[in-house]
């Protein structure tokens, strides 16, 4: 099969669909890879790495768009790309129909196969092409919230580890997901004193059986999340109701209650934000101060660490591309339900139903 990546178009958007690694096991499996120049610069892998792997530089996009039987790539396709969508080719990336009519028409119109990330499942019952940005976001939050807690940038000046003699920052982490667990890890690591809070007991059960007391688990009710918050140096949103918009956890009337300088991280903001002065903010200008108290809130923190990114999610496509590839996306999808979960549009017909009850459109 011919296999196009082309470069990411949205802005600032440095990921690329295809590490070169990936590109090497398609060219093995006796496959044709062809990568647009340069796109994958902005992740640190050049085209040479490309040709080293066997696969061929496109001059363009139209290229990649004309010749390729199979599409990969990371975000949506925006308008000019979906413009060169042909009919019957497949389309492999994260597509986010439901809050999205335009692409959805463009893609239907299309007639094209696409298979999208966010809504490949696993035995376990997880999202496996979801979970490497939320792994990435999670550890980049007490990174970012640490940054953010430093004088220059607006933050109350507090260290995470302390010093000796000196008492290190706290931090609540609320939703113990993935996000949560790995900004908890992160956080503590880093020395604060963590608490996760979560709805679910077995996932607190979890998380203790698990790390033990490198960090404290709380119940989320109101009151406990209204106490860690006051008491915070920083605060970590990383809740999920799957298909919902994120819960408000923090009002505006609780920054009162906070320490000026204390921070939040909105890592829910990508599902409109879980405290009720968060608005997304960019990788350009990514806090701001609302009653005193630092908010940064970026809808695409993975994208800050477009390497890492880049390969943690080349990892965990690509069994799932070479098995398109392999043998057909149709009798790929036969053999393996969790792939076929990620079957979003298929020759004009929308096939994912909670996009189509968003969209208002039969599926
Ligand atoms: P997850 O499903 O693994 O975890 C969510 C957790 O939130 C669950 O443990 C759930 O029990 C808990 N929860 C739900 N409601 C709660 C409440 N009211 N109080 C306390 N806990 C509650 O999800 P995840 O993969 O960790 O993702 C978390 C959020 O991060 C999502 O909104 C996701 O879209 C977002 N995310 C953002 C970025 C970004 O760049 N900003 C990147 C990746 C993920």
């Amino acid at each position: 099969m011919r296999i196009g990546c082309p470069k990411e178009i949205k802005n600032q958007e440095y990921r690329v669909g295809l590490t070169p690694m990936a590109a090497q096991e398609a060219v093995h499996a006796g496959h044709e890879v062809l990568i647009e120049r340069g796109a994958g610069t902005g992740a640190g892998f050049d085209d040479d790495a490309y040709r080293a792997a066997g696969a061929r530089i496109a001059d363009t996009a139209d290229e990649v768009f004309e010749t390729a039987e199979l599409i990969v790539k990371v975000k949506e396709p925006q308008p000019a790309e979906r413009k060169r969508l042909r009919e019957g080719q497949v389309l492999f990336t994260y597509l986010h129909l439901a809050p999205d009519p335009d692409q959805t028409r463009d893609l239907l119109d299309a007639g094209v196969t696409a298979i999208a990330y966010e809504t490949v499942t696993d035995r376990a019952g997880g999202l496996p092409l979801l979970a490497p940005m939320s792994e990435v976001a999670g550890r980049l939050a007490p990174q970012v919230g640490a940054w953010t807690l430093q004088k220059a940038n607006g933050g109350r000046g507090v260290l995470m580890g302390g010093v000796p003699g000196v008492g290190p920052a706290q931090v609540a982490v609320i939703g113990g997901g993935v996000v949560g667990t790995h900004a908890a890890r992160i956080a503590a690591g880093m020395g604060a004193e963590v608490t996760v809070l979560d709805l679910s007991l077995p996932r607190l059960r979890h998380l203790e059986e698990t790390f033990g007391h490198v960090f404290r688990t709380r119940y989320a009710s109101k009151a406990n999340v209204q106490e860690l918050v006051a008491a915070s140096d920083m605060v970590i949103g990383a809740v999920l109701i799957p298909g919902a918009a994120a819960p408000k956890l923090v009002s505006r009337a609780d920054l009162s209650t906070m320490k000026p300088g204390a921070v939040l991280v909105d890592v829910a903001i990508d599902q409109g934000g879980c405290f009720e002065t968060s608005r997304p903010t960019t990788h350009d200008d990514p806090i701001y101060d609302v009653d005193g108290i630092m908010h940064y809130c970026v809808a695409n923190m993975p994208g800050a660490v477009a390497r890492t990114s880049t390969i943690a999610l080349g990892n965990a496509t690509m069994p799932f591309m070479l098995a398109i590839a392999n043998k057909g996306w149709r009798r790929a999808c036969q053999e393996d339900p969790h792939l076929l979960n990620g079957l979003n549009v298929h020759r004009g017909r929308l096939t994912l139903a909670a996009a189509g009850m968003a969209l208002g459109i039969e599926t």
